[in-house]
């Protein structure tokens, strides 16, 4: 099968992410397992979602893990022109689909070069890594990477994540937390307001203190040029609290984020913004002892990614990929959870992010193309 072929059948799993995925992910296993590979499960506890591995080539250290999610993100919402679930060449260059790009795409190359590998007399082994629940915070890369980890007896060497990057080498990525705030104040008439606790005026102040501590770390030299913006960055979305002018708001809630550079570490951020709720309960339990902030983390933090230019990846990747300029991005990824698995992680695939996560999605049948020779160069390198 053509990657087009291959991709074709790929989009028509309208798997989101949080969705069951045994539907693509079998498909997939059952088209690798053709090739007589051994395949390897990673299932969640209730046995509806499993990431995938496998290992193409001899057990010896020193391999390349091709990671990708198989995961999208949802269409409601958006204006497509053609159904998102069928994969449409539009007679631009263009296929358009929901997970074309991102990232569907990359898999479609990798199991698109499996036959060629899977012949091949690798000195080396390539592995693929294919997760699910990537798009609401990677949800199962850490624990693929340490089956990948216990599995194999040989450890490999480099992993490539192939979001879409125009087959740019990416060696830098912000890290991403998602948080929600509850305060529970108390309700009165507003004209008590120094007998009650304004859940609102409370979050107000902690809201603040999430700016004050992004400007502090600017002011205190946290930069990394490399990212747009260079700082990391705190920001609150979304807020929902009161029901009137004159009722003092007993609740309140409040989504943020924070997006860190590699040198920051968001446990430490979160860790000194709940240090300062628990300063806030302590005064305002005297006035009201129910007086509480909860602080609950959508999913674990993301880890950035932060590959150094002088590691041996990044010479490696660009010795498959034309464009030889290494770059960073500010999406999240599982690159940094792959790099934290000790293995050496540049993002690197077809198709632009531009149009990732948008109605008509497409990737360039180019850049399909340029995704496939990336992986035959690398059955090539490693043979
Ligand atoms: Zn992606």
């Amino acid at each position: 099968m053509t990657a087009t072929q291959i991709l074709t059948k790929l989009v028509s799993f309208p798997v989101l992410g949080g969705d069951s995925n045994l539907s693509i992910m079998n498909w997939i296993k059952d088209y690798i397992e053709q090739f007589d590979i051994e395949t390897y499960l990673v299932p969640n506890e209730e046995g509806t979602k499993a990431s995938l591995h496998c290992r193409i080539g001899p057990a010896i250290d020193g391999g390349v893990i091709l990671s990708g999610h198989m995961d999208v993100v949802p269409v409601e919402g958006q204006d497509w022109a053609t159904d998102p679930f069928v994969l449409t060449d539009g007679g631009d260059g263009r296929l358009y689909a929901r997970g074309s790009c991102d990232m569907k795409g990359f898999l479609a190359c990798c199991l698109a070069v499996l036959p060629k590998m899977s012949r091949a007399i690798l000195k080396k082994p390539i592995y693929f890594a294919f997760s699910y629940d990537e798009e609401i915070g990677c949800l199962s890369a850490p624990e693929l990477v340490e089956h990948i980890k216990s599995t194999y007896t040989e450890k490999p060497k480099y992993a490539i994540i192939g979001e879409p990057s125009m087959m740019q080498p990416i060696v830098g990525q912000k890290g991403i937390c998602v948080i929600e705030t509850i305060v529970n104040g108390s309700a009165g008439h507003s004209s008590r307001i120094r007998q009650e606790v304004s859940a609102i005026h409370e979050s107000a102040r902690l809201i603040i203190w999430l700016e004050n501590k992004m400007n502090a770390l600017v002011e205190a030299g946290r930069i990394d040029d490399r990212f747009t913006p260079p700082h990391s960055s705190l920001h609150v979305g979304q807020i929902n609290a009161g029901i009137a002018p004159n009722v003092i708001a007993d609740k309140s809630l409040f989504k943020w984020d924070v997006r860190v550079i590699p040198q920051d570490v968001t446990e430490d951020i979160i860790a000194e913004f709940e240090a300062y709720c628990q300063e806030r309960e302590s005064i305002l339990r005297e006035t009201f002892p129910g007086f509480e902030i909860k602080n609950a983390q959508h999913h674990p933090p993301v880890p950035p990614l932060d590959t150094a230019e002088s590691d041996d990846a990044v010479a490696f990747i660009k010795s498959l990929t034309p464009i030889q300029e290494t770059g960073t991005v500010a999406y999240a990824a599982e690159a940094g959870q792959f790099s934290n698995g000790g293995f050496q992680s540049v993002i690197c695939g077809p198709g632009s992010i531009a149009q990732a996560h948008r109605a008509n999605e497409f990737i360039d049948i180019e850049q399909l193309d340029m995704g496939v020779e990336m992986i035959r160069k690398l059955v090539g390198k490693l043979s």
